[in-house]
């Protein structure tokens, strides 16, 4: 009866720490290796933290995070309603200080916690030469004729932002360069 109460945040950061692809030695498939290193980890969990706050101050009636074991945390609402800008509740609200040190203490090792990733780019990137990328600065893919790549796979690397205008940006720029050419 309730679920239509809920709204859901994700502490999106950019990575500092790499996996691999590489080719799987027995099937010839491509595999990924990724396991989000712990400086990454903790910097996610920062943002679980402060997602916590922002739902706190924003008057939720329950906050819960994906991690596992983790009670939700109800406020107590004469408390909650004590709130006043610029203080942060951990520090404010006695229940709430306690609740977010358990939430620090289970942290989100892998594998108990949910990580996603959605920004995959950056594996044909373009480059001033052939030897350090896949594409030119057109588009063109290095050494052949008439092939070119339009999409995310040719940023130089991950923007760390949301791409989805420069993924945009780069295919009108590319669309256009091919058809002054033909
Ligand atoms: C859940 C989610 C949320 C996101 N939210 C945001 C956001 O809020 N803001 C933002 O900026 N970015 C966001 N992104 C990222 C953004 O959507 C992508 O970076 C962007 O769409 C990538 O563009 P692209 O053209 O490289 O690939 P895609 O958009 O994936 O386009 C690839 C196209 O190729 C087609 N295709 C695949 N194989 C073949 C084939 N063999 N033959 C013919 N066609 C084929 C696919 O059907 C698809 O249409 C999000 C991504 C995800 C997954």
């Amino acid at each position: 009866m309730r679920y239509r109460h809920i709204n859901n945040f994700i502490s999106l950061a950019r990575d500092r720490d790499s996996g691999r692809v590489f080719v799987d030695p027995e099937t010839g498939e491509p595999r990924i290796e990724y396991s989000p290193s712990d400086f990454d980890r903790e910097n996610n969990l920062e943002g679980i933290i402060g997602l916590a706050k922002i739902a706190y101050v924003g008057g939720a009636t329950e906050i819960r995070a994906h991690i596992y074991g983790l009670p939700p945390f109800i406020p107590n609402a004469s408390e909650q309603a004590k709130h006043v800008q610029d203080k942060d509740p951990e520090f404010t609200d006695a229940a709430f200080g306690k609740w977010l040190q358990h939430l620090r203490t289970l942290g989100n090792k892998p594998p108990v916690s949910a990580f996603g990733s959605a920004h995959q780019m950056g594996t044909c990137r373009m480059s001033a030469s052939n030897e350090s990328g896949v594409v030119d600065e057109r588009g063109s893919v290095w050494g052949k004729k008439n092939l070119f790549v339009a999409d995310s796979s040719v940023f130089p690397s991950a923007s760390g932002v949301n791409p989805m205008v420069t993924v945009m940006s780069i295919a009108d720029w590319i669309s256009r360069g091919v058809s002054k050419e033909l």
